[in-house]
């Protein structure tokens, strides 16, 4: 039997990963899901299906209905008109009344990385010390939250240990934390993508194009409108950061 990720407790019951209100709002049935790990040279990923059927069994109902359904209720009230099939007019606006509730979005965004994460068939990259900070209402020290406006609309995301890590003048190179305390994660609903990481140790670096940027919400939060965060595709956001050591 599975057992719950978060509190340890027997999981067992079918849960969507990504919401049903979620795929609702993003008028998303039948689109297809494609959640990949990535390293160095490739990105594994399941065959694409879709998000109807994308579940889990690795968590319990009270956790389901109680701590995580909260969040849920936070996300869609303050980000859902963020995931929407069009990129709303007011972005930045709502950015700007979600922000003072940072804590809520990084919680959100973890517990969905950590749901994405029990269904993967790769080695999990959220470690389970993580896991249970947040069950019991913390945020794990050294986590970092990001968002982005994606043009290429899509519904996925991609998990992995590793980062790109540049040392002195050197050319970046793939690396992956010693002692796995390192994640990165990114989630992308439509036009809207929201990127985890924690990297103990190093440095996040960016090199956006055209000084495009992520807009960071956790653990400190910048004002919308000072950054330009828009980029072609998932993939472009994901290789926009890179680690100094
Ligand atoms: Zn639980």
């Amino acid at each position: 039997m599975k057992i719950c990720a978060f509190c340890g407790s027997p999981g067992g019951n079918v849960e969507h990963i990504i919401a049903q209100w979620l795929i609702e709002r993003m008028n998303a049935k039948d689109y297809p899901v494609v959640v990949g790990h990535r390293n160095a040279h490739s990105l594994k990923s399941r065959p694409a299906h879709g998000l109807k059927s994308y579940t889990t069994k690795a968590v319990c109902d009270e956790c389901n209905n109680g701590w995580m359904s909260k969040l849920e209720v936070w996300f869609q009230h303050r980000m859902g008109m963020l995931v929407e099939p069009a990129w709303p007019k007011l972005a930045c606006e709502i950015l700007r009344l979600a922000l003072p509730e940072k804590e809520m979005l990084a919680k959100w965004a973890l517990k969905t990385v950590i749901m994405m994460d029990t269904n993967s068939m790769m080695e999990n990259v959220v470690d389970g010390a993580t896991a249970r900070a947040l069950y019991e209402g913390r945020i794990a020290e050294g986590l970092v939250v990001e968002v982005a406006q994606i043009h290429e609309k899509a519904v996925g995301g991609v998990l992995s240990h590793g980062f790109w890590v540049r040392n002195g003048g050197n050319s970046p190179q793939w690396q992956v934390h010693e002692g796995k305390m390192a994640f990165k994660a990114v989630i992308q609903l439509n036009h809207l993508a929201i990127r985890v990481f924690r990297a103990p140790g190093a440095h996040p670096s960016y090199y956006g194009p055209n000084g495009r940027l992520p807009l960071r919400c956790y653990p400190e939060s910048q004002k919308p409108d000072d950054v330009d965060f828009r980029f072609h595709d998932l993939w472009e956001f994901d290789r926009v950061l890179e680690l100094e050591t």
